[in-house]
């Protein structure tokens, strides 16, 4: 089923869902599992799986290092299958432009089509590690709006190169990314929502924030994006302060702002459980008012543990 449908059937309700990222290569889908079992008591009718951009790695080869390209943690499509499988739940693949060309992208969202997945989430992807500014892959897409476009044209029939009569066209709902603290690289708060608008008219069904810690900044992101005659489901993503070094980590990576009185609260605690304890309770309490203002789902990005989240479920469904 749609994200939007979801959304529409659960009335007003808020629903839960969220964010998981694929293990690495190598590693056990158990790992995933065992983040996923506790949260299912709260019933995500969608969960999102992220995918990574490529990364350099260096093989030492008698001493000369080999550069080679690869993805660390693959698989998302393949996870998002098996969650279904295993739980019967929607899930969201991300689909990013960064690292895919558009062909290779066209037989990502067949797969997709063909495992019966009815979301994807329309994204740029980051930079590289080992490079300042995102630099679009040879052959693949600039900007997230692109690749909106290209999935609006697949479920219409329109592929790369060929337009096919069909009467088992795609039908995906397509989720983008908004910021309620303008994304870092945008010139302004008005450029960055002009651009958001530019998702959605292209097609965009549904828009996941960026995580933020003072709902202030959500509540004002929805007003301007409704201003600009964004009308779709704006739907805010929650990430619990899970360490002390967060204070530092988060505002440099995703160029936000953490309100001061979560930041004293954290100072003052003497371990990272304590900080997690503390991260937690100002997820609920942030959580509940958002709930309260009406919000149709509370996204949480569980960084692949989900006690925390499951905490904070407990005391906000
Ligand atoms: C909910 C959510 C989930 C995410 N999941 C992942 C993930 O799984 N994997 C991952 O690698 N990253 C993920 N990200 C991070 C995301 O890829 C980065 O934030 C990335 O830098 C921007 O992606 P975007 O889709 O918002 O890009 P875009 O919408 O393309 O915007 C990127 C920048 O370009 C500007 N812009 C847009 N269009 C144009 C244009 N035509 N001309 C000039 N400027 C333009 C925008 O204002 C913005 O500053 C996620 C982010 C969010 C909020």
């Amino acid at each position: 089923m749609k994200v939007t449908e979801h959304i529409i059937k659960a009335k007003g309700k808020t629903l839960f869902s969220f964010e998981l990222i694929p293990p690495q290569k190598g590693r056990s889908i158990q790992e995933l599992y065992d983040n996923i079992d506790p949260l299912m008591e709260f019933k995500p009718p969608f969960i999102d799986v992220t995918t990574s951009r490529e990364e350099y790695i260096y093989i030492d080869r008698d001493g000369l290092l080999d550069k080679k390209l690869t993805r660390m943690r693959p698989g998302s499509v393949g996870i998002c299958a098996s969650i279904t499988h295993k739980y019967e739940v929607d899930t969201i693949p991300h689909v990013l432009c960064g690292g895919f060309t558009k062909e290779e992208t066209e037989y990502l969202l067949v797969d997709c089509h063909y495992l019966g997945i009815d979301n994807v989430m329309a994204l740029r992807g980051d930079a590289m590690k080992e490079e300042k500014y995102f630099k679009p892959t040879n052959g693949g897409h600039c900007y997230a709006s692109d690749l909106v476009e290209q999935i609006v044209n697949m479920n219409n029939g329109q592929f790369l190169h060929e337009v096919v009569e069909t009467d088992n066209k795609s039908n995906f709902c397509i989720g983008v990314a908004g910021y309620p603290e303008k994304h870092m690289e945008a010139p302004s708060m008005d450029a960055d929502i002009r651009r958001l608008k530019q998702k959605v008219d292209a097609g965009a069904d549904y828009v996941v924030t960026q995580m933020f810690f003072d709902n202030k900044r959500y509540f004002d992101f929805v007003e301007n994006a409704r201003n600009a005659g964004i009308t779709v489901p704006i739907i805010p993503g929650i990430k619990p302060l899970a360490v002390k070094r967060h204070l530092q980590l988060l505002p440099q990576v995703f160029k936000l702002d953490i309100p001061d009185v979560l930041v004293k609260e954290v100072e003052k605690c003497k371990t990272n459980a304590d900080a997690r304890q503390v991260g937690v309770e100002f997820a609920i309490q942030q959580s509940k008012e958002l709930m309260a203002a009406g919000v149709p789902v509370l996204h949480y990005y569980s960084m692949g543990k989900s006690s925390n989240i499951q905490a904070i479920a407990k005391e906000v469904f």
